[in-house]
């Protein structure tokens, strides 16, 4: 199959599906409560798209040259049956990678099922092992063993690798950086630290409250000896750095201090089926329409292909330029 290439030479690689805008947690960087509070309407049952519908667009996609799937949210295990999802999509030829990123709070009760129905691997966010910090940060009462335990449920899933995804915020949970580095150093599982960015238009954020993704290396790097490692895939968003003594990587992603824009080949699909070609685009491409239109396979991938070959974003490196006034998507419709 021939690679199809966007206007700055970028090639579909990735797909990352929203199962659902909700959400058990209210993390302040994204779902904050004042926002998303009794009165927010979330998307209807009839307006997320049926399993049926997600799996016709990952064959499309998958026909079009994406190899990897990566199920995300809000939180993709509140969605009901997400294991029969699983299953679906491990079953369509060309996915060769099938992830999901979740909180880890209901991984316990799913981790299992996820494995059985054909789930290789899994990402986790945890962005504290300090209960007060994490339970501030999720603003949902969930403690820190509660999540913990769901990474061991996976491990013990063999749904490896584990990685585990912290957001770094300056003066929130910075100073549990390098507990957190100490927590996974040895064990197999990657933590890979994440810039603070300006998704959405929810979390009033600010310059200064992004921790440079080198400060982070900087910091732990002071208490064990890292290393660059070179990035095993062009797409790949996190740098990676190993202990000198072996004991395993970290990552950072530095989208706001780095910008990787122009090895960005992902695609994103919001939970009602809107295709998003950047995680800071102000609105989609209302796939769902065409799924629901009656149109053929080859009428949607020929839309999803016109949509491929026009893009242009690079938010991430026009940031300090760019327009302001222009609302974003949320982080929570689009899954990161
Ligand atoms: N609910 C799942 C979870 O938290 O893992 C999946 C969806 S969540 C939107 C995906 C990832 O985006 C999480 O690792 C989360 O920490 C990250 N994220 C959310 N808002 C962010 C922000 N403003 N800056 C950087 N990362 C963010
Ligand atoms: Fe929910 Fe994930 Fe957003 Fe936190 S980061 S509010 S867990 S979707
Ligand atoms: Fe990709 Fe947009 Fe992020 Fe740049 S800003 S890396 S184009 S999602």
């Amino acid at each position: 199959m021939a690679t199809m290439l966007d206007r700055l030479a970028r090639p579909l690689q990735d797909l990352r599906i929203s199962l659902t805008d909700r959400c058990n947690f209210r993390c302040t960087y994204c779902m904050p409560k004042e926002v998303f509070g009794p009165g927010y309407r979330f998307l209807g049952r009839h307006e997320v798209l049926t399993f049926e519908e997600i799996e016709r667009v990952v064959r499309t996609f998958a026909s079009l040259g994406a190899t990897k799937v990566r199920l995300t949210g809000g939180e993709p295990l509140v969605r009901r049956g997400v294991e029969d999802l699983v299953a679906r999509l491990s079953a369509v030829d060309g996915v060769a990678d099938l992830t999901m990123t979740t909180n880890g709070s209901l991984l316990r009760q799913k981790a299992a099922a996820l494995a059985a129905a054909g789930l290789r691997r899994i990402t986790v966010s945890l962005d504290s092992l300090d209960d007060a910090t994490f339970q501030a940060m999720n603003d949902a009462g969930c403690g820190v063993a509660t999540v913990i335990d769901g990474i061991e449920a996976a491990l013990e899933a063999g749904l490896a690798p584990v990685k585990v995804n912290a957001v770094v915020r300056r003066g929130v949970n910075e100073d549990g950086v390098v507990a957190l580095a100490e927590r996974f150093r040895g064990t197999g599982v990657t933590i890979r630290f994440i810039e603070y960015m300006d998704v959405g238009e929810s979390n009033g954020w600010r310059l200064d409250e992004v921790v440079p993704a080198q400060e982070i290396v900087d910091r732990i790097g002071a208490v064990w000896p890292l290393e660059p490692v070179g990035r095993s895939t062009p797409g790949e968003v996190a740098a990676r750095w190993r202990y000198s003594d072996g004991s395993g990587e970290i990552g950072v992603i530095s989208s706001v201090t780095q910008p990787f824009c122009g090895a960005c080949s992902r695609a994103r699909i919001s939970a009602e089926g809107k295709l998003y070609t950047c995680l800071f685009a102000a609105d989609g491409h209302d796939l769902r329409a065409i799924l629901r239109s009656g149109a053929d396979d080859a009428e949607l991938a020929d839309r999803i292909r016109a949509i491929w070959l026009r893009r242009s974003d690079r938010y991430s490196e026009l940031r300090s330029t760019a327009t302001p006034g222009v609302r974003k998507v949320e982080m929570s419709h689009i899954g990161g």
